[in-house]
């Protein structure tokens, strides 16, 4: 059956249309201000909607085991309060595997943990625990054979890489079509900091924010920065920034030209450091931590002024319950992350485009088209041009909802957004023309989902 979305407003990342839009066999097959109804359409009316490419979340972990935990959402609940969200495409970064294993050894833990789950389309980012010859030869077939253009690697953690691991990573990305990722943090000066407070009984999660402050964030964006400049301009993401040193660096590099591109995460724009003075400031221990409340207008200004690229989540849900259990008495033993995949689309909506920070075109390109670009899954995704896949968000600009953890698609228990007032509500979800969330009900069905496979990097900027 065909389907007609009729009566709605499109936008994408370039601009309005009011027209008509035809979806054959999961892509988009027409526009046009007036397509006429035949029995062969089913009619899907969006008068008073925003119909615009379905949202693009390029940094989620399902499934993932970090050593003392693994996360309450597999590939099946965790796109499925994607789809209810509106997005469409999501880009998993794998974990960490064995000390020494090969990069396949990941992505076919990943392929058997999503296969026959997911409800929406999916990908993975490859992930460099350690730089060996082996290693360096395995990324150029990790690209071309198996469609992971993208790779992350750590500054911090059990797996972090030294300088000289990550010029030569770089390096030969760079030779490959690979767009870098990366968490930036400095691990020496965390360790430092951590010892110290454990030496002085300070085990509360404000500590959390304090054993990690954006000093030890924005230090280690510049030396990624920096490295990737002497890499030949190495193409350079990075992810979940979070403070306005670490973007004034960005911001930098890119009015010199280097390649350098950078994802906030709503969390960042929305929630500050006063979140783990809380009884349950547990459900806010994440890293980078949450920043002082001055922070989040610096990331609003990223947002507008263009040094942003991306908005995802870092969606990693492990429950309140859990939380209390393991870390009731030290900060330290919680696992970090938060949730959030269902309510990027509505907060980044009501919070930039209703109180008038940004338009509903940038709102597209930051959730979809950006995204898409860098990650090699553009045009078949985060367009609305025919040809393109059928992955479509119907939103209501003027719809008032408030976040109820009860009234989401996860599988955990709490949501960090619980009581905040959205207006711009996405109210029906398409997976390559299939209705996958309609008002607020998942209609999707496990295995729907397809593993995309990506295309190599280009700057297109
Ligand atoms: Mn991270
Ligand atoms: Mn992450």
């Amino acid at each position: 059956m065909r389907k007609l979305i009729k009566g709605g407003t499109l936008v994408d990342d370039a601009g309005e249309y009011r027209q008509d839009l035809l979806i054959e066999q999961g892509k988009i097959t027409r526009r046009a201000e007036h397509i006429s109804v035949d029995d062969s359409m089913e009619v899907i009316d969006a008068q008073r909607l925003l119909v615009m490419p379905g949202g693009i979340d390029v940094h989620t972990h399902f499934n993932i085991d970090v050593g003392i935990a693994q996360s309450c959402d597999d590939f099946f609940t965790g796109t499925r309060a994607a789809a209810c969200g509106g997005t469409t495409t999501i880009v998993d970064h794998m974990g960490f595997g064995p000390a020494g294993c090969s990069l396949h050894h990941q992505l076919e833990k990943y392929h058997h943990d999503a296969k026959g789950q997911a409800v929406i389309d999916y990908s993975f980012h490859g992930v460099i625990q350690h730089v060996d010859q082996a290693i360096l030869e395995e990324i150029e077939p990790m690209v071309h054979r198996e469609g992971i253009s993208s790779f992350k690697f750590y500054l911090t953690y059990n797996y972090k890489l030294n300088d000289g691991e990550i010029l030569r990573v770089l390096q030969r990305f760079n030779e490959c079509g690979v767009l870098a990722t990366v968490h930036p943090e400095n691990d020496a000066a965390i360790q430092w900091r951590l010892a110290q407070f454990k030496q002085q009984g300070k085990t509360a999660p404000i500590w959390h924010a304090h054993s990690r402050p954006l000093a030890c964030e924005a230090e280690a964006i510049s030396r990624t920065i920096n490295l990737a400049r002497l890499a030949d301009n190495a193409p350079l993401y990075i992810v979940h920034l979070s403070n306005g040193l670490g973007l004034d660096y960005v911001r930098l590099a890119r009015a010199a030209g280097q390649p350098v591109w950078a994802e906030t995460c709503p969390q960042y724009l929305l929630l500050d450091i006063n979140h783990y003075q809380r009884a349950d400031g547990l459900k806010y221990m994440l890293s980078p931590p949450l920043r002082p409340h001055s922070e989040l207008d610096k990331m609003w200004v990223g947002i507008t002024d263009g040094t942003l690229s991306t908005v995802a989540t870092d969606h990693c849900n492990f429950p309140y319950s859990q939380r209390q259990q393991m870390a009731a008495s030290d900060f330290t033993r919680c696992p970090n992350g938060l949730p959030g995949v269902e309510n990027r689309m509505a907060l980044l909506f009501s919070f930039g485009v209703t109180t008038g920070r940004i338009s509903r075109s940038r709102f597209v390109s930051l959730t979809s088209t950006a995204p898409a670009k860098l990650f090699g899954l553009w045009p078949e995704k985060g367009s609305l041009l025919p040809g393109a896949d059928a992955d479509l968000v119907l939103f209501d600009p003027d719809q008032q909802e408030t976040i109820r953890h009860a009234d989401l698609h996860d599988n955990g228990d709490y949501s960090p957004y619980e009581g905040i007032r959205c207006q711009g509500w996405p109210v029906m979800t398409l997976s390559r023309g299939e209705v996958v969330c309609r008002k607020g009900q998942f209609t999707g069905k496990a295995g729907h989902g397809r593993f995309v496979s990506r295309k190599p990097f280009i700057n297109r900027e």
